[in-house]
């Protein structure tokens, strides 16, 4: 059970000397019983009171990561049920199932699928994250023949070895101990010697309920602990949509609001379905009720954007806009005759602008202001695009060292500003551009002649 505020305090040395950063030992008890702050927080605090404190103030959902190096996955440390309440903390991952039945060639054409599926959207690469490799063969040697493409021809993706056979699970795992896999298929049956492999290879346990229910999956959880095992992801066992938003929602607020560890661990959904567009349809639940990774058995283009626009728009934090860097970006092989248009650091804002200036093909320095991620006519209502700030930026950008006229084209939404701009851009032109993104093209051209 989680620890009230005042059974923390007493734990802390109650001294209140405010290195944690707040002025007393009580305003941080308080703050750990809500998980805003982090007991390391505290540099006098007791080993004894460690210990104690240390399973209250764990994140309800255990943090794992599986993978490595560039490709690794975090998944868990989520807080809330919902995402306005603080944010969502770690996205979801996508993993494709590839059956051990398949053929070399189709293996393998299964994987380069995967390896190219990455596309980027405002600035943000997204991609299909992982292999869930299963063994519907039966045959260990097949599984294990399968598993060997793998390893070799996508060695920095993380891997799902499902399979609830103990010798068919160790003869593929053995081929990625490095790579920090997930083993899929603990259940009642096999627990102690699954557990035992995931212990020997330092693998992740996926522990499925086998539709047994949530008391079932609870019950495993907590004896594969005992057994030695700390990372888990977790199954259902739930298939239908009804179902999955069912158990997925009881398993996080289990987990968030009763501090429930048995139910506290990252959710491994299968979305699998014959239909794509119906798979694309249960993904969609998964991204949205709290699966950590889904399971999809095909990928397609438009699936993969689906999937990947909600998965980002739910997994940015809502109180901090998306922003890119504020500097002067080249598009194109700019000249120095060529024009200097400036905007805001909005990132969608940054996006559009550049892509329509790619699209009108005139080589351009976009100046990108610094506007805390607001849009221009925000960031204009807010005080943060103003004719001294901007006038500011360009002189301390030096992109007078880069360009041989003085003009600047800003948008046509802060029209107002031009006359002040000139005003402090001594020797500088100002010119108003296009309102929208869209106009870009056309003005571009009509300027170039
Ligand atoms: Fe209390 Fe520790 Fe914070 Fe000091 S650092 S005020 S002892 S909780």
């Amino acid at each position: 059970m989680a620890l009230t505020g005042v059974e923390i305090f007493k734990l802390l040395p109650k001294t209140n000397c405010k290195k944690c950063g707040y002025p007393t030992c009580l305003a941080f008890a308080m703050k750990l019983a809500q998980r805003q702050a982090s007991l390391d927080a505290c540099p006098d605090v007791s080993e004894e009171a460690k210990q104690k404190l240390g399973e209250a103030s764990a994140p309800p959902v255990r943090p794992i990561t599986f993978g490595t190096g560039d490709g690794a996955v975090k998944m868990g440390e989520e807080t809330v049920l919902f995402r306005h309440d603080k944010k969502f903390v770690n996205p979801c991952a996508f993993a494709l199932e590839i059956k051990d039945t398949l053929s070399e060639d189709a293996v393998n054409a299964k994987l380069d699928e995967v390896l190219n599926a990455e596309i980027e959207r405002v600035g943000q690469k997204l991609r299909i994250d992982a292999i869930a490799l299963s063994n519907d063969s039966h045959d260990i040697g097949k599984f294990e023949a399968a598993a060997k493409i793998i390893a070799q021809k996508a060695p920095g993706l993380p891997v799902i070895i499902c399979s609830d056979n103990p010798g068919a699970a160790e003869a593929a795992v053995k081929l990625f101990s490095d790579r920090k896999p997930i083993i899929f298929g603990a259940n009642t049956a096999n627990a102690d010697a699954m557990a035992d492999i995931a212990k020997n290879y330092k693998a992740t346990l996926g522990v499925t309920a086998s539709g047994g229910g949530l008391d079932a999956l609870s019950s495993l959880t907590e004896k594969i602990k005992s057994l030695g095992v700390q990372d888990m992801v977790i199954d259902s066992g739930a298939r239908t949509a009804k179902d999955i938003l069912k158990d997925n929602t009881f398993i996080r607020r289990a987990a968030i609001k009763k501090n429930f560890k048995p139910l506290g661990y990252p959710v491994i959904t299968f979305a699998i379905r014959e239909d794509s567009l119906l798979e694309a349809l249960i993904g969609t639940i998964g991204v949205a009720k709290y699966s950590s990774i889904i399971v999809l058995s095909s990928i397609e283009k438009w699936k993969n954007l689906a999937l990947f626009t909600l998965r980002q728009n739910l997994y940015t934090d809502p109180q901090v806009p998306m922003q890119v860097e504020q500097k002067i970006y080249k598009i194109g092989e700019p000249s120095p005759a060529s024009p200097l248009l400036i905007t805001t650091n909005f990132s969608l804002t940054y996006f559009i602008v550049s892509g329509e200036i790619e699209n009108s093909k005139v080589s351009t320095y976009l100046a990108v202001m610094d506007c805390e991620g607001l849009s221009v006519l925000t960031a204009w209502a807010a005080g943060k695009f103003t004719a001294a700030k901007i006038a500011q930026f360009i002189k301390e950008s030096e992109i007078e060292n880069a360009i041989s006229h003085r003009e600047l084209v800003i948008p046509g939404y802060v029209a107002i500003l031009s006359g002040s701009i000139e005003d402090k851009l001594e020797g500088w032109k100002i010119t108003v551009g296009p309102r929208d993104a869209n106009g870009i093209p056309a003005f571009m051209r009509a300027r170039a002649g």
